[in-house]
C-alpha cells in the first residue's frame, strides 16, 4: 500500500479486524468509540443491516453496468436525492466521490456562465483532484498548487479567528459580505464563473455561517450573474441536524450542490452534483462534456437507495439534530467550562469542533498552524490519551472534532464524551 498525504516510511496504520455500528476494533482485541465515522461518512455506522444486504442483493442481480443506461438503482437514487435537495435542484450527476464532484461543478459552471474564474474560500478543503485541490484553502493545497487554475481565495466568517477584527456576528457577517463584494469588484464580476463554499466548512473547523452570509453570497451572485455552488460533501446527509446544511438558511438554494460520503455511508464510492433546471438546461441541446466509467454505479447507488430509506425510516436525521441540541452542545460547553485548553466549542447536529488553545485569553492554538514533529506534541499527546481510552478522535491542527455516526446511540455518545473529558487533561498539560 502506498498511503495518502503520509510520509510511507513514517506511518505504521493500525490494522483493523472489524466494525459495526459506532465501533471498530483491532486484531489485538483494542475496540473504539468512532468519533471520526472514518473521514465524517459513516452517518448511520458500519454494516448497516438494510444497507449491506441491498448491496448483496445488488450484487447478485446487477453489480456493473455502463452510465449511459437507465437503471432501477441508479434512477431511485436519483430521486431520493432530488427529493431531499432544496430548490429546483432536480437533476444528479453521479461521480466516485467528492473531489470529481467539485471538478464537474466547476466546469458545469464555468461552460454555463463562460467565464474563466472560480471564488473559494481559505479554511476550506474541496477534494484532492487537479481543480479540487487547487479550491481548497488549507496546507493540503500548497504542493499541488497550479497558478493556472483560475482560483481566487478569499476570507470566509469565522468570528473566533476573525480576519475583520469583528466583535460580534454581526459585524463579521457584513464584513465578510464587503470582502467578498470587494473581492468581485476587483477581480471583474464578468471574469468570475462561481463561487464555491462549504455551506459549513468541515475539516477547516466546522464554522456555521453567520445568519445573513449565505444569503448575502447569494445576493452578489444573482446581482452578478455568478454561480452558487455549494459544498455539501461533509456537511451534507444528515450530518448538522437537517438533511442538507443549506436547510438551516431559509431562502437560500445554490445553483449546485455537490455531495458524497453520507449519501451512502461511504459503504460503496459515490458522489455527485445536484443541477439546478437553469444550468440543466444550458445542457439540454448541447452535450455536457464530461463523464466517468462508473458514474451511477450500480452497488453503488443500491447502497444510496437503502441508506437514505434508512435515515428516513429510522429517523436519523431528527436523531442527530436532537442529540447535538440535548447532548453534544451542552456536554463540550461543560467540558470547555472545566478544561482551560478548550478555547471555544462550535458545531450542530453531529458536526461540533473543539479548539484547543495554550492561552484562552489571547486564543493561541495547542499548536502552531500546520505543525509536524515535535511541535505537534501537544494535540499528539491528546490523541494517545483518546484512544488509550477506547475513542478514537478526529484531529485537524489544533482542533478535534466530535463527528460520530448520525445514528449513534445516546449512551454511547455520553461515554465517548467521558472519555474526551479524561482526554483534554492531556491538552490542559500544555496551557501557558
Ligand atoms: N469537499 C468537502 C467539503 C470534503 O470534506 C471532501 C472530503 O473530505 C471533499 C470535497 C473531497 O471528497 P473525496 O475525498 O470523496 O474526493
Amino acid at each position: 500500500m502506498f498511503h495518502s498525504w503520509s510520509a510511507q516510511e513514517l506511518i505504521a496504520p493500525l490494522a483493523v479486524a472489524g466494525a459495526e455500528g459506532s465501533y471498530f476494533w483491532d486484531y489485538e482485541g483494542n475496540r473504539y468509540l468512532d468519533f471520526t465515522s472514518g473521514l465524517v461518512f459513516t452517518n448511520i455506522g458500519y454494516q448497516h443491516p438494510k444497507v449491506v444486504a441491498a448491496i448483496q442483493e445488488q450484487a447478485a442481480t446487477m453489480t456493473t453496468f455502463a452510465p449511459a443506461f437507465a437503471l432501477e438503482a441508479r434512477s431511485e437514487a436519483a430521486r431520493l436525492i432530488a427529493e431531499r435537495t432544496p430548490g429546483d435542484l432536480d437533476k444528479i450527476f453521479f461521480t466516485n466521490g467528492g473531489a470529481e464532484a467539485v471538478e464537474n461543478a466547476t466546469r458545469m459552471a464555468r461552460l454555463h456562465t463562460g467565464r474563466p474564474k472560480v471564488l473559494s474560500a481559505y479554511r476550506s478543503y474541496h477534494g484532492a483532484t487537479s481543480a479540487a485541490i487547487n479550491l481548497t484553502g488549507d496546507p493540503r493545497r500548497w504542493p499541488s498548487d497550479t497558478a493556472s487554475a483560475g482560483v481566487v481565495h478569499f476570507w470566509a466568517p469565522f468570528l473566533y479567528r476573525s480576519p475583520f477584527y469583528s466583535e460580534n456576528e454581526t459585524q463579521e457577517c457584513e464584513r465578510a459580505l464587503q470582502h467578498l463584494e470587494d473581492t468581485i469588484a476587483f477581480e471583474g464580476p464578468g471574469t468570475i464563473a462561481a463561487i464555491i463554499l462549504e455551506t459549513v466548512p468541515g475539516t477547516a473547523g466546522i464554522m456555521p455561517p453567520p445568519p445573513g452570509y449565505l444569503a448575502g453570497v447569494r445576493e452578489l451572485c444573482d446581482r452578478h450573474g455568478i454561480v452558487l455552488v455549494l459544498d455539501e460533501v461533509m456537511a451534507g446527509f444528515g450530518r448538522t441536524g437537517k438533511w442538507f446544511a443549506v436547510d438551516h438558511y431559509e431562502g437560500v438554494v445554490p445553483d449546485l450542490l455537490t455531495f458524497a460520503k453520507g449519501v451512502n455511508s461511504g459503504y460503496v464510492p459515490l458522489g455527485g452534483v445536484a443541477i439546478s433546471g437553469a444550468i440543466a438546461e444550458t445542457f439540454a441541446r448541447r452535450p455536457y462534456p464530461g463523464g466517468l466509467t462508473y458514474s451511477g454505479h450500480p452497488l453503488a447507488c443500491a447502497a444510496a437507495v437503502a441508506t437514505l430509506n434508512v435515515m428516513a425510516d429510522e429517523g436519523v436525521v431528527e436523531h442527530a439534530a436532537r442529540l447535538g441540541e440535548e447532548v453534544v452542545g451542552p456536554g463540550l460547553r461543560e467540558l470547555a467550562a472545566r478544561h482551560p485548553s478548550v478555547g471555544e466549542v462550535r458545531g450542530l447536529g453531529m458536526f461540533w469542533a473543539l479548539e484547543l488553545v495554550r492561552d484562552r485569553e489571547t486564543r493561541e492554538p495547542l499548536v502552531p498552524y500546520n505543525a509536524t514533529g515535535e511541535a505537534n506534541a501537544p494535540m499528539a499527546a491528546f490523541g494517545a490519551a483518546a484512544k488509550a481510552n477506547g475513542l478514537w478522535p478526529f484531529i485537524n491542527m489544533n482542533r478535534t472534532h466530535v463527528v460520530p455516526p448520525c445514528n449513534i446511540t445516546e449512551p454511547d455518545l455520553k461515554a465517548g464524551l467521558a472519555a474526551l473529558d479524561t482526554a483534554l487533561d492531556a491538552a490542559d498539560a500544555h496551557v501557558a
